[in-house]
């Protein structure tokens, strides 16, 4: 989705039709001399004949000449006598001037036929070997096998590259060069840091970058060192491409774009001669940027892979990059971004000083930013009056920019579709319900009965988590089913670093509310609830492992940050230790379970009225709720939104 939106990205699309031309200047080539060689050979007015009538000929003295013509073939001559007999229709001027018979002989054969039909005869014709050049067909038989050679290996290695590597042809040649794309400053259009919007932290940290780039003697005079690496980190969609080309787009200088599994093909080495070449390219265009995304391809930790025995060529792909950093000086004026949404998997190697030693986090955007967002994308945006950013921020909690990027799209296209002149309101409502659970399916049959068990499985979820203090508050609730969803509940999230057991276990109980709702009012349950259980027996597990949450197994974490745990085999437990765990687990989500009943059958006559909107309007919001159960008694900061999808699959 992020790279659909790239406004550079019909430069590699440009490329493409002129080397199609150059493909099919060989097919016509290949006919030309196809037909040439046709012209060449086109004396087809001369017969073929047999030794035996040769003989015969010979011995009634038709013939008046034999050309033996590159040892391979007899071309035979009449003369006036044998044309009289054989062609009595040709003119007598055509007489002698090409040949009237043809036989592929051997030389010696035709030697001892000729002489033997002739024996004792007073002129006996002879036989005379000339040798005649088909330039043509000689031409033809070398270049046509190589001209084959060459359409097949241009064939093989634009299927290699994928025909994406904007480097025009000869690819083969291309193999260990680097995929990088180039976006120069004077001639593509400018990224600056009008086009970012929120992200302010970052903005801030990336200006000292383009103050190095514009004027590198400042800090160097000082003794200073330029960094060399910087790592953007942050979830897909937030923006990380694009502030490392409104770096280079304030800096002015080129920027290298490449992701990390461009570097890695199949065969050995190509990755760290890529790596080499990209580095040689920048120093030429020094100063410039290298923006490598997804360098996670590449820079996973190295280390004791037992499954698949290492891979080496990842491993030397990473080490030539390391080496790269090294090795180019700190006033190179060659700055490498990096994308990751995982710095912890990263290989320490890569952060260490004088490689990515300065890490940049790019978080979703918060109520403000999204606002800002929408504020970039809707510039080109023909907006009618009742569109109101604020309200769009608001019901986009979750959304990346890239999302809201697409929401702003297709609202235009939805206007469009709809024939209006201005983008409406509504056109933004339906964009966003599009995005956040793929098309809407107006026609999907889901029956009332199983609208009704949607509705009070949603309205468990908003029951128990608006009776629970540490349960995030919902703002909204859906029956609408779209994509995969049937249906799906926002909440509100109070901004916490740490989370307390009683958060978690509240937190437990409302996911659990609505399998405890579906117990309650049906008296069974469905396999609706699939995510919810997904969810908390992870959140389960994490208390009792990782977070030492659990009075059983005590202050102990089995947590590997490392990341290196999930290729060995066995666990840090024995298995004594994996029982109990097992047990503190079911019992925890056991104990919330009953904790969702306990609340929901104290409030079922709310869950019903609650259910029997939902089932009525489809969506309702907080002040539904507010409605039937009054003002929560706790206050949450409204600082951010989270947007939760459920019930993915309901047989
Ligand atoms: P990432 O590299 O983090 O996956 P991108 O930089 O490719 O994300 O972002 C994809 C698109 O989303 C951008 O081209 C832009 O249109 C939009 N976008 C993302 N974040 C922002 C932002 N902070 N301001 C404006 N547009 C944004
Ligand atoms: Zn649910």
């Amino acid at each position: 989705m992020a790279e659909n939106q790239n406004p550079f990205n019909n430069q590699s699309q440009n490329n493409k039709p002129k080397k199609k031309l150059g493909f099919y200047w060989i097919y016509v080539i290949l006919i030309a001399f196809f037909v040439g060689s046709m012209v060449f050979n086109g004396s087809s007015s001369i017969k073929e004949t047999t030794m035996t009538e040769l003989s015969k000929m010979l011995r009634d003295g038709d013939v008046s000449k034999i050309e033996l013509v590159n040892g391979r073939t007899a071309e035979i001559y009449l003369n006036d006598q044998g044309m009289r007999k054989y062609f009595p229709n040709e003119k007598p001027q055509t007489f002698g001037t090409s040949p009237n018979y043809r036989l592929n002989v051997s030389e010696d054969r035709l030697y001892t036929k000729v002489d033997e039909a002739q024996q004792g005869m007073a002129n006996p014709v002879e036989v005379i070997p000339v040798e005649r050049h088909n330039w043509g067909a000689e031409v033809i038989s070398w270049v046509v096998p190589l001209l084959l050679l060459v359409v097949f290996w241009i064939f093989i290695t634009r299927r290699m590259s994928g025909g994406a590597g904007g480097m025009g042809g000869g690819q083969i040649f291309n193999i260990g060069k680097s995929k990088a794309q180039l976006y120069d400053q004077e001639k593509d259009t400018k990224t600056t840091f009008k086009d970012v919007a929120g992200l302010e932290e970052a903005k801030e940290e990336v200006m000292e970058i383009v103050d190095f780039l514009k004027n590198p003697k400042k800090y160097t005079r000082l003794g200073g060192k330029i960094p060399k690496g910087v790592l953007l980190v942050g979830p897909p969609g937030t923006g990380k491409t694009l502030l490392a080309k409104s770096v280079a787009g304030e800096a002015n200088v080129p920027f290298f774009s490449i992701s990390g599994s461009d570097f890695v093909e199949m065969f050995v080495g190509v990755g760290a001669s890529r790596v080499r070449d990209l580095f040689k390219q920048a120093k030429e265009k020094s100063p410039c940027i290298i923006f490598i995304d997804e360098i996670d391809a590449i820079g996973r930790a190295r280390g004791k892979n037992i499954m698949s025995g290492g891979n080496d060529e990842r491993e030397s792909t990473l080490n030539q990059l390391l080496t790269e950093m090294d090795g180019f000086g700190t006033n190179s004026g060659v700055i490498v971004l990096a994308a990751t949404n995982r710095a912890d998997i990263l290989d320490k190697a890569l952060m260490r000083a004088g490689r990515f030693d300065r890490q940049i986090y790019v978080e979703l955007p918060d109520l403000n930013g999204r606002r800002e967002i929408f504020e970039v994308h809707m510039r080109g945006l023909k907006l009618a009056g009742d569109v109101d950013k604020e309200f769009l921020a608001k019901q986009t909690p979750g959304f990346s920019g890239a999302d809201i990027a697409n929401v702003c799209n297709e609202a235009a296209l939805i206007a469009a579709r709809r024939s209006k002149d201005a983008i409406e309101k509504q056109d933004f409502l339906d964009a966003i319900d599009r995005i956040v659970g793929g098309l809407e399916k107006k026609n999907s049959v889901i029956t009332p009965s199983e609208k009704k068990v949607i509705a009070f499985h949603e309205a468990g979820h908003a029951t128990t988590s608006w009776m629970l203090e540490h349960a995030h508050p919902l703002v909204k609730v859906t029956i609408v089913p779209r994509g995969k969803a049937l249906g799906a509940a926002w909440y509100l999230p109070d901004e916490r670093q740490i989370t307390t057991k009683e958060q978690m276990f509240h937190e437990m109980v409302a996911t659990l509310g609505g399998r405890a709702a579906e117990q309650i009012i049906f008296g069974q349950i469905s396999t609706g609830a699939l995510n919810d259980l997904e969810k908390v027996s992870k959140q389960a597990h994490a208390m009792v492992m990782y977070y030492g949450l659990d009075e059983t197994i005590g202050n102990v974490s089995y947590y590997d940050s490392t990341g290196q745990q999930e290729y060995s085999f066995q666990k840090p437990f024995s298995e004594k230790t994996a029982e109990k765990i097992d047990a503190e687990v079911s019992k925890i989500i056991e104990k919330a379970y009953q904790e969702a009943l306990r609340i929901l059958n104290e409030h079922k006559e709310g869950l019903t009225q609650l259910a029997e909107k939902l089932i009525d309007k489809e969506v309702i919001f907080s002040d539904d709720l507010v409605a039937i159960f009054g003002e929560r008694p706790w206050k949450t900061e409204e600082r951010n939104f989270s947007r939760k999808d459920e019930n993915t699959s309901i047989a």
